[in-house]
């Protein structure tokens, strides 16, 4: 038993992982600098105050769920929980907002909540998200939604994306109370563990995934049928720019994500399987930047589970680098120089200093699915020459120890 454990919900992702993770990121990265989103980072560690006054001190994440700690100066700070409000917090603070055709930011990083330990679940995560600051208009609600499709289409994963709206902040407000109303007379056909919700927090109780809730507010009022002409038409409208853009999406109205600052359009790209959880989300939330103290800025994006991604996706495994194997004491003085004038030349090569015999050496190169090997022995290190081995053929011979020869005997070669 190793004397020291990664705290319980953490994960440590090997080479393979760590590989995965970045392959998501680059592609990330990349489309979501096509449509004009700049990557950009901020703190792991807010104000806590910060995540009360956004995420929404009666949710579960900031009650339950908030890495709290007090630092030497007596500051109360939290490891974020979600990117959303540190983003919005430095947009304000660094002065990055009112350009005239609004801002787009993306994100790629850690998060942390104290989850209750389950499959796909961690309390360190990483995820990546847009926000989309300074544009009311449907557009940018479809052009976010269109961003966390192409990505997941990129990366291959199959999914469906579920869409609906929240109306207006006050049209929120009323179907909240009516819903409140509609859940009381119902409470006892509830799953207990959603029953504290009722008073609290009505729309998350559709959000439960406990049958006895599920079946009992099969019949609630619906959002989507309740909401004013106006919100309705805005509603009509993303639908008909995603169909426009070939994104195929379903409307569900029981899909209200839990946090507070959300109104109007709200998605989620959920799994074929039941019961699985999302890869990601977001939606509209058009009052947090004023309530964090900037201008008023409308607002939308999504943030997405890298975690989840990383395990669904289809990865291309990266080429092991060329092997360079010096046998004998003059070979790995001789190795040193070569290696590094190849490292100068951009050739990717690791040098196997451990190795004393050719046999084993190749066997363990092949087991790496190495394509090439530099073999290096005494002799040759003395004539200033090295053997180069093309594992796909098993066929080698002697050329000057050299980085541009090698190099390009290597490119003749494929
Ligand atoms: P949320 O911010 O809760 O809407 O989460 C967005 C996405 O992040 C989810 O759909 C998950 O893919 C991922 N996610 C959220 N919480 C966790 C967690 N504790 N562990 C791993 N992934 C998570």
């Amino acid at each position: 038993m190793p004397r020291f454990r990664r705290p319980k919900g953490t994960r440590d992702l090997g080479p393979a992982a760590a590989a995965r993770f970045e392959e998501i990121r680059e592609t990330f990265v990349d489309m979501a600098w096509e449509m004009g989103y700049r990557l950009v980072d901020v703190p792991a560690l807010e104000s806590r105050d910060l995540f009360a006054r956004s995420t929404g001190e009666d949710t579960e994440i900031v009650e339950k769920q908030m890495y709290g700690l007090v630092d030497g100066g007596g500051r109360e700070l939290a490891l974020r929980p979600e990117g959303t409000p540190g983003l919005v917090r430095a947009a304000i603070e660094e002065g990055w907002l009112g350009g005239h055709n609004g801002e787009r930011l993306a994100y790629f990083g850690p998060m942390f909540r104290y989850e209750r330990p389950q499959k796909g679940r961690y309390r360190q995560f990483t995820q990546l998200g847009v926000e989309f600051l300074g544009i009311p208009g449907p557009e940018a609600d479809a052009e976010v939604i269109r961003l966390l499709v192409s990505l997941l289409g990129e990366l291959e994963i199959p999914h469906t994306l579920k869409l609906n709206t929240l109306g207006s902040p006050a049209e929120r407000a009323a179907y909240t109370e009516t819903l409140r109303d509609w859940l009381a007379e119902r409470e006892m056909d509830l799953d207990e563990a959603d029953r504290h919700n009722i008073a609290r927090n009505p729309l998350r109780v559709l959000d439960s995934k406990r049958e006895a809730t599920m079946a009992a507010t099969a019949r609630a009022p619906r959002l989507d049928e309740t909401v004013g002409d106006e919100s309705a038409a805005r509603f009509a409208r993303v639908r008909g720019l995603l169909e426009k853009a070939g994104v195929d999406h379903e409307v569900d109205s029981r899909l209200v994500r839990g946090l507070d600052y959300y109104g109007h359009t709200v998605f989620e790209a959920v799994g074929r399987e039941a019961a699985q959880d999302a890869y990601g989300g977001g939606g509209r939330y058009d009052g947090l930047v004023t309530a964090l103290g900037g201008p008023d800025t409308p607002a939308v994006g999504f943030a997405a589970g890298v975690d989840r991604l990383a395990a669904d996706g289809t990865f291309d495994d990266p080429e092991p680098p060329l092997w360079l194997v010096p046998l004998g004491e003059a070979a790995r003085g001789a190795a040193w120089p070569l290696a590094a004038g190849l490292w100068e030349e951009g050739v990717a090569v690791q040098v196997a200093w451990n190795e004393t015999g050719l046999r084993k050496a190749l066997g363990r190169a092949d087991t790496a699915g190495v394509r090439w090997v530099l073999i290096l022995g005494d002799e040759e290190a003395e004539a200033g020459e090295v053997t180069l081995r093309d594992m796909a053929g098993g066929t080698q011979g002697r050329l000057p120890a050299d980085a541009a020869a090698l190099v390009a005997a290597m490119e003749d070669a494929e």
